[in-house]
């Protein structure tokens, strides 16, 4: 079964998922990135770099042979953990990780934080 990769601006990225929807996500976080990190560079050099925050870094998705690294299982638990039922309290809040503070989200029926990791 072909696993996915994300090749961005022509840059193949190292990172391989298993499912396209998952390498679809973290193409987006990594744009998210690109804008991050773009207006960090206008900042220090402002007139040598325009960057243009409607200008989304173009990428595309390819099937690879790759195996999932062990070192991508971690973005796969998150993302995972994210994309289960949000924990809600009475007042549809999330209920928060005592530990850092995210949203926790039922996994496998456990309430689970995507951030930490820690479980109820
Ligand atoms: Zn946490």
């Amino acid at each position: 079964m072909a696993n996915y990769k994300i090749i961005i601006e022509g840059d193949e990225q190292d990172e391989v998922f298993s499912t396209y929807e998952d390498a679809e996500n973290y193409a987006l976080y990594l744009v998210s990135c690109y804008h991050t990190g773009g207006k960090i560079l206008e900042m220090s050099n402002p007139g040598d770099y325009s960057y243009d925050p409607n200008d989304d870094p173009e990428y595309e998705i390819v099937e690879t042979d790759e195996a999932v690294k062990e070192t991508d299982e971690s973005i796969r638990i998150f993302q995972e953990v994210v994309n289960s039922p949000g924990v809600y309290d009475d007042d549809g809040e999330y209920i928060r990780c005592p530990n850092c503070g995210h949203g926790l989200h039922y996994y496998n029926g456990v309430k689970t934080c995507p951030e930490c990791g820690s479980m109820e």
